[in-house]
């Protein structure tokens, strides 16, 4: 029943991290009405609800048909599952473990949103990497916590941070390596190294499926992303999708994966 609540809950949530994360820094406003971007129709109530309305309208637009991005649902339905998920995992039972509820899913609500944002604009708001280290410092110091699991995220934050200025930028971007900060003090050592591994291994599958599916043409077809015809092995790939999924995988599985990657 709980888990019902909160998957719906976080649906409306992922609704609304949609708007956000492609309203980000642009002229629009959170307070302006949804409309279709193609050719601006204003939805009515029954076109915004979350999931539903996607299949309902079988992912097109009711007045001129064109399509409409498989983002929305699927951060509906991933937000969803982040609340359910986190839940299951932190079952919070008093104020104490309610908080620490409340702060991860806080962090991974922004989370997503950087997502969104890196997905299309490359490039990491500083307002909301920022909002997810201040955070992650305090749910850190909520937990009990090695000085291991403290020194998670500057670890994460130095690694990141040398591909960055070793690469010039063109490998990573140094919004990665605030993100890795973020990762390792909300994670802790064990989880948050686990998930910058798996990171990197979902990253090169990623890559290479993407790759391949953009030679038939598949995620411009499905918006995706615009104009993303002609993406090579060279193009730049965002990391930060793979670093945000891969954390929330690390911490609804207690992922430890780094006594295999070292050894
Ligand atoms: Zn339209």
């Amino acid at each position: 029943m709980v888990t019902t609540l909160l998957f719906i809950l976080g649906a409306i949530v992922g609704s609304f991290i949609n708007v956000v994360g492609l309203r980000w820094g642009t002229e629009e406003t959170l307070g302006g009405r949804s409309h279709c971007t193609s050719c601006g129709k204003n939805l009515s109530w029954y076109e915004l609800v979350p999931v539903l309305s996607f299949l309902f309208l079988r992912g097109k637009c009711r007045k001129c048909g064109a399509k409409i991005s498989w983002q929305y649902i699927l951060i509906e339905l991933w937000t969803g599952l982040v609340f359910t998920s986190v839940f299951n995992v932190i079952a919070p039972s008093d104020l104490l473990s309610t908080i620490y509820y409340l702060l991860f899913t806080l962090i991974f609500s922004i989370y997503i949103v950087i997502l969104i944002y890196d997905w299309y604009h490359k490039i990491i708001p500083d307002e909301l990497v920022y909002t997810a280290i201040l955070l992650s410092v305090v749910s850190r110091w909520l937990s009990v916590s090695s000085t291991l699991d403290w020194l998670a995220g500057p670890i994460l934050f130095a690694f990141f941070g040398l591909i960055w200025l070793l690469s010039k930028g063109r490998a990573m971007g140094f919004g990665d390596a605030k993100l890795g900060l973020s990762v390792g003090l909300l994670l802790g050592a064990t989880q948050g190294f686990s998930a910058i591994v798996l990171a990197f291994w979902i990253g090169a599958l990623g890559s290479l499926i993407f790759i391949f599916l953009n030679k038939v043409g598949l995620p411009a077809q499905a918006g995706f992303i615009k104009g993303a015809k002609g993406l090579t092995m060279k193009s730049e790939i965002p990391f930060a999708p793979f670093i945000i999924i891969s954390a929330w995988i690390s911490f609804v599985f207690n992922l430890n994966i780094i006594n295999v990657a070292l050894f």
